[in-house]
């Protein structure tokens, strides 16, 4: 099925030296090959840990312990130098190699270097601002500068070599970070759109209430000025998380977030407007009667698509709220074998995950392979490259 697969490019991806379009199909093999997925993530994890190198001191307990070690052999008599310098020159071992990994990561051949660690904008109307800087036509957005638009301007942003971001009108967002294995802008207040080919979990947009998290998808998010948030997206997956609190929206669905709440529950788009009225009670109404009644409407207008909506509420809601969803989901989608009413009771997270991955089928009629890919990929880097590999 994998014609040719793309571990001889990791490095290669890892330093943003492959073109765009390689850059794409490298992603989009990554995403579907479990293979090269788990080389990517090994040296992902790699550049990380190198990533640290500069910023750990070593503990004094390691000193000490060298010095014990040194302090046995010396009785031996295999080695000559005096203890002091035995440690420096172990010292300096440690040096070099972290200073190795180093220099790998952001070395001279590095597009990564530190001084390059920056986005191109482009103005696509009127004069955006960085700072205080109007753009003229491009101009580059450094890590912690921050990009303002007006009414009357808008700009685009190149992501590294993994996508682009367009900012509309009245937004402000600042870059965080752009790195290898981690892009981040932060939206502090309007609307931008996303196209991105990266591996999942590559590139963030912060919100004052939600993370936004990507899977190899576009979308828009927007900010309002008290810090609620709208994610409505287009292709793929997107996860949008708080703390513990997680929504996972695919394409053609939306999920709204707001501050001291964080993500609520997704929902397709074209769902009856009395089901997306009723959520909006469930995840962010206090009162209780309310919430309650919303849950009736929401049930009874649930068509086997909502169960995307359903399936997050299942840990949402507690003892009989749990039990009357469980048993609305079960009425439109059955669970397969193996997925009992008690183990999704008391949220089995593998009954769950089996249970999802049925109820899929009917979150993308029309067998559309590629959301499934995406997700499948998705879930499969979440849970741990192995754990959810299809038997
Ligand atoms: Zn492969």
């Amino acid at each position: 099925m994998f014609a040719k697969h793309v571990t001889p490019d990791i490095s290669a991806y890892c330093h943003g030296e492959l073109a765009p379009e390689a850059s794409r199909h490298f992603a989009e093999h990554i995403i579907s090959c479990a293979k090269c997925r788990g080389e990517f993530e090994e040296i992902k994890l790699g550049i990380k840990l190198a990533e640290q190198l500069p910023l750990v001191a070593a503990p004094q307990s390691l000193w000490t312990g060298i010095e014990a070690q040194l302090g046995t052999h010396r009785s031996s008599g295999l080695n000559r130098w005096s203890r002091q310098s035995r440690i420096a020159a172990i010292a300096a071992g440690l040096l070099v190699v972290g200073g190795l990994a180093v220099w790998w990561f952001w070395g001279p051949g590095s597009k990564n270097h530190l001084a390059n660690r920056s986005w191109q904008v482009q103005s696509l109307n009127g004069a955006p601002l960085i700072g205080k800087k109007k753009i003229a036509a491009q101009a580059q957005l450094n890590v912690g500068d921050w990009l303002e638009t007006d009414a009357n301007s808008r700009a685009q942003i190149a992501v590294s070599s993994i996508g682009k971001v367009d900012i509309d009108e009245n937004t402000r967002v600042r870059l965080l970070e752009t790195a290898p294995t981690e892009h981040r802008l932060e939206l502090a207040r309007g609307k931008m759109s996303a196209t991105i080919w990266a591996p999942p979990r590559l590139f963030f947009v912060d919100t004052p209430s939600a993370v936004a998290a990507d899977l190899g998808c576009a979308y828009t998010l927007e900010v309002d000025d008290h810090g609620a948030g709208l994610l409505r997206v287009t292709t793929g997956w997107v996860a949008l998380e708080l703390k513990d609190r997680e929504s996972m929206v695919p394409a053609g669905a939306a999920c709204e977030t707001r501050p001291g709440v964080g993500p609520g529950t997704p929902y397709f788009e074209d769902a009856p407007r009395s089901f997306r009225t009723a959520l909006e009670a469930i995840d962010f109404e206090h009162d209780a009667a309310a919430r309650a009644g919303a849950l009736d409407v929401m049930l009874n207008q649930a068509r086997a698509r909502d169960t995307l909506t359903l399936w997050h509420l299942l840990a949402r809601v507690e003892g009989e709220d749990r039990v009357r969803v469980y048993e609305r989901i079960a009425a439109l989608v059955p669970p397969p074998a193996g997925v009992t009413r008690e183990g999704v009771l008391r949220l089995d997270q593998q009954m769950l995950d089996r249970w999802k991955d049925v109820l899929e089928s009917s979150w993308f009629p029309g067998a559309n392979i590629v959301p499934k890919v995406v997700a499948e990929g998705f879930w499969r880097v979440k849970n741990g490259v192995t754990r959810r590999l299809k038997q």
